[in-house]
């Protein structure tokens, strides 16, 4: 000890929980990299014009125990009742051993996307388990592994309808039985498209004169009808049926792959997730076979590896958004990974039997609660239904709604004479009697028998969930183990350092997570009454407050459930905008080459036209040519598209001249706002020029990634673009939803709300010190050993750098793949691969990693670079070589071995650990195999066999 008992030693590094490098490692760090302190690397590296006036003024950060304290204050603001409203949301019993060993659990709610599959096997399990229960329960041969929401799915499915329909009109019919806010946001993404959406009864369906049509299915208020006559006549017009589907009734009710439906989308929330006030769950969406191409979002597939072993991966349009870019079927890149998994989970949990069960138990709740109503005079519609029925109460509405708050219950107002009700799995006989009480009825529950209520004629005749992976043995222990199991294939956060350049995987710090778990957050239904939602109210006033001190933007909508979400609400604000000034003609815009393929794809979801701007030689955005195309379309100039800093690393001092040359030309800037996290505390987008921005909060803000999902993008913008904002057939607002729920996935916020009070406005600057800190440190360690790509010009990178490797394909025919397999042998996620350019590896450590975390990367691409040194100078085979037999997996480690190099060096590379060393469970997966042969459903058991053992 170098310290007495009684010296004074103050506990004040509370907030040095987040930032990894210690103040002496800092010391080091800013030696190697040739500064003379923090602040003096940041003098250098942002320039003077783009930094803030004045710092950050948060009052003083809390401790985790304050945070949680005063968390749970405003929490207990939130009056939970018991909400019966139905409209798409339903209370669930997430299963304990799902939410401990998946909600709770690091190792799967802090991976990323599973782009690298070989270290991503467990979650393309879990995803795959996923797509072959919706592909299962709605009758349909191809599924995705996941959507935003479900209202965003119909709007996806209307796009997709259009896209593969083979008539020319420009029309959509949509069942006026669909939820209010499915129809909010399909309206809201037809109209920049030019698509006319005509709302009726499906008997008035004239489907000669659509494209397409979307039936919900139970609708609204609970009617449960057959589609496939109108599927039928849409079907011999060339049209597409769409159904949206309640995943539980289609346990017990006939599927809408057997009505004939090329699409069914719906929400899978009520599978064992919260309703968490509106999110986040996993949307789901399956279709034909025949249309699987143009499907949006991601699917999970199955291939082989270099041994010819089953393996797991991202098919088709994975990353589309950055091939295709304005052409790729959707901007959806973050969607609902973790809730997905959630929900497969619980599908695995339960299996049919006990699905079926549930989904049972509801319905012969609804009918006794039905017909306790009845019985005493009530007019119940419909007459057959499965957990939804509507009451004609006349004039008694209002004491009737009263009557129920009062016993604890929230029903759902519908018109101005009925009232909702939907049962769900935790209602209990106390919750009938209660609703009958407001009804002014008092009897038993236990009076009545079981009777059901279903549409004969519509009882589903066909089994799912065949696969024996839905056939488990019923006891915990297996399902926990499983779970463990698919987790321990997968390397995520809560192992290594994931260096992912503009995805900033930083520590989502336990306390952070603790209060998402809550029950005054995750129960609360996200259209009950407004004064039982105080405490959501104050979160989410007090977070949007200190969002724009941080940005510099005058309101923020919490709306949009990711970044490419956020994009699209922010230019749809812009585009109304433009409209509210007479300019509705503006439809032009602007995006650097550079720019993230959502950029593009969102621009063309509002209907623009998208001008690709040059990059200047040293990565800049050219301004001359941002200049001659801002003028050349200067008369529909809506927007420019910008990323600051920019995406490839570097804080370009010409910002405000581009943003002074959108703002010449009519246009208002939109600047994205990924990489905030080199920003905070130090400049601000609003003070740049930005009109608009979009936040990933499950960046910059410490929502976990959650293997692609969920995430938050909630935009800001400028006071004159206030108005313009997204609204909400619930909460009201000039303009439509982008949205299913009035505030996102608002569950997740306490996260980014808590990381703002730990680290309060000086903490937050400091961790950005630290992630440019980091990023610099980097390059300069690998500096002689590889080029970065972009430097400013005092010769620094912002918080993340570009690693070119495209010279290795000339000197020794290295590829980034083949580097970025390697590292998976020491131990890491590789960085972002070929994004922003072709053939190099973007590199972002973060502020959360410490000094020992960065040298062992930075050791392990070292040994990499002489490893194609032996290459380049024939020391080794260029095709038989550690290089291109990456990842090496237990087994190749003992089986024979007659490589030209050792089994050391091959799988105990530097930086691997050797206790703890990472396995990958495949070697180098085969892409092109797996496109070709596509599979995504679950394969025979016969393959899992390593599996089970
Ligand atoms: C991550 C990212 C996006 C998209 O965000 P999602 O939440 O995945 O939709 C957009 N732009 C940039 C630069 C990004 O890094």
């Amino acid at each position: 000890m170098t310290f007495k008992p009684t010296d004074y030693l103050p506990y004040d590094f509370a907030n040095r929980r987040h930032i990894g490098p210690s103040p002496d490692e800092m010391g080091k760090m800013l030696e190697v990299i040739g500064a003379d302190s923090l602040d003096a690397l940041v003098e250098d590296t942002m320039p003077e014009s783009i930094r803030q006036k004045a710092p950050l003024e948060f009052g003083r950060p809390m401790s985790e125990r304050e945070v949680l304290r005063h968390m749970r204050e405003v929490a207990e603001k939130n009056d939970v009742l018991t909400s019966l409203i139905g409209q798409g949301y339903y209370g669930t019993v997430t299963p304990p051993a799902i939410q401990r060993n998946i909600l709770e659990n690091p190792a799967w709610y802090t991976a990323y996307t599973p782009y690298q599959p070989e270290i991503s096997q467990g979650r393309l399990e879990a995803l795959l388990n996923y797509q072959t229960m919706v592909s299962d329960l709605t009758g349909l041969e191809v599924a995705n592994a996941s959507l935003l929401d479900e209202s965003t799915a119909c709007a996806e499915a209307m796009t997709m309808a259009q896209r593969v329909s083979k008539t020319k009109v420009k029309a959509f019919f949509v069942d006026e039985n669909c939820h209010p806010q499915n129809i909010g946001v399909m309206q809201t993404r037809a109209a920049p498209l030019g698509i006319e959406v005509i709302v009726g009864n499906p008997d008035d369906l004239e489907a000669d004169k659509v494209f397409g049509a979307i039936f919900q299915y139970p609708g609204t208020h609970g009617h449960v009808r057959d589609f496939t006559a109108e599927i039928e006549a849409l079907h011999a017009n060339k049209a597409i049926g769409v159904v949206v589907a309640d995943p539980l009734a289609l346990t017990l009710l006939k599927e809408p792959g057997a009505m004939g439906a090329d699409i069914a989308v719906g929400s899978t929330q009520r599978f064992g997730v919260p309703v968490g006030y509106g999110g986040p769950h996993a949307a789901y969406m399956s279709c034909k076979d025949a249309y699987k191409r143009s499907m949006p979002g991601r699917i999970i597939g199955v291939s082989i590896d270099a041994q010819g072993n089953r393996a797991y991966r991202l098919s088709l349009q994975t990353r589309e958004q950055h091939i295709r870019r304005e052409k790729a079927n959707s901007n959806v890149c973050t969607a609902q990974a973790l809730l997905a998994v959630m929900a497969s989970m619980y599908a695995v949990f339960h299996g049919p039997e006990g699905l079926q069960a549930i989904a049972q138990r509801i319905h012969r709740k609804t009918a006794r609660l039905a017909k306790g109503l009845e019985d005493a005079g009530f007019t119940v519609e419909p007459g057959v239904f499965f957990d939804t029925i509507t009451v004609d109460v006349g004039l008694l509405q209002r004491g009737v709604l009263q009557h129920a708050v009062q016993e604890g219950i929230n029903l759902r107002k519908v018109g101005k004479t009925k009232v909702g009700i939907s049962l769900d799995e935790t209602a209990r006989s106390q919750t009938i009697e209660a609703v009958w009480r407001a009804f002014g009825i008092v009897q038993e529950d236990e009076d009545y028998t079981p009777e059901y209520r279903l549409p004969e004629k519509l009882l589903r005749e066909t089994s799912y969930l065949d696969h024996p992976i839905f056939h488990m043995n019923r006891a915990e222990t297996e399902m926990m183990r499983y779970m463990r199991r698919l987790a321990d294939r997968d390397l995520a956060l809560d192992r290594a350092m994931i260096p992912l350049g503009s995805c900033t995987m930083k520590l989502n710090a336990a306390v952070e997570m603790m209060p998402v778990s809550w029950e005054e957050f995750s129960n609360m239904h996200p259209f009950a009454p407004k004064d039982q939602v105080a405490g959501y109210t104050h979160m989410i006033d007090d977070l949007s407050d200190k969002l724009c001190q941080i940005t510099g933007y005058d309101a923020i909508s919490m709306q949009s459930n990711s970044g490419a979400q956020g994009e699209y609400a922010g230019l749809l604000t812009i585009a109304a905008y433009h409209r509210s000034q007479g300019e509705g003609h503006r439809n032009v815009c602007l995006i650097p080459m550079s720019a993230h393929g959502t950029n593009p794809a969102s621009a063309q979801m509002v209907g623009w036209k998208v001008v690709a701007v040059k990059t200047a030689e040293n990565g800049d955005i050219d301004v001359e040519d941002f200049r001659a195309k801002a003028e050349k379309h200067a008369e529909n100039l809506a927007a420019c598209m910008i990323t600051y800093p920019s995406t490839h690393g570097v804080f370009e001092d010409t910002v405000h001249e581009i943003c002074g040359i959108t703002h010449e030309f009519g246009g208002q800037v939109y600047i994205d706002g990924a990489n905030l996290n080199a920003m905070v505390g130090l400049s601000r987008p609003g003070d740049l020029g930005g009109d608009v921005s979009h936040l990933n909060l499950h960046k910059t803000f410490c929502i976990p990634h959650g293997g692609g999902g969920p995430g938050m993008g909630p935009i800001g913008v400028k006071a004159h673009l206030t108005q313009h904002l997204p609204g909400h057939p619930e909460t009201g607002g000039q303009e439509g939803p982008v949205s299913a729920a009035p505030f996102g996935s608002p569950s997740i916020l306490p996260i980014s709300w808590a990381y703002v009070l730990l680290m309060g406005g000086e903490g937050l600057t400091q961790a950005t010190r630290v992630a440019i800190l980091n990023g610099n440190y980097i390059a300069k360690r690998l500096e002689g050993a590889f080029d970065i790509l972009y430097k400013g010009p005092t010769g620094r990178v912002a918080h993340e750098c570009i690693i070119d490797t495209r010279p290795f394909a000339d000197s020794a025919g290295v590829t980034v793949d083949d580097i970025a397999k390697r590292l998976v042998d020491s131990g890491f996620h590789a960085p972002t691969m070929s994004w922003p350019v072709a053939g190099t590896l973007m590199v972002e450590p973060t502020e959360s990693e410490n000094k020992a975390e960065l040298d062992r990367f930075c050791d392990a691409m070292l040994s990499i670079r002489e490893e194609i040194r032996d290459i380049e100078e024939g020391r080794i085979d260029a095709e038989n070589n550690p290089l291109k037999h990456a990842p090496h997996t237990m087994e190749d480690l003992v089986k024979d071995w007659d490589r030209p190099y050792t089994r050391e060096q091959g799988c105990f590379p530097p930086g691997a650990f050797r206790v703890d060393k990472y396995w990958p469970p495949v070697n180098r997966v085969d892409n092109a195999w797996g496109d070709r042969n596509l599979v995504c459903i679950c394969p025979p058991m016969d393959d899992y066999a390593d599996a089970a053992e």
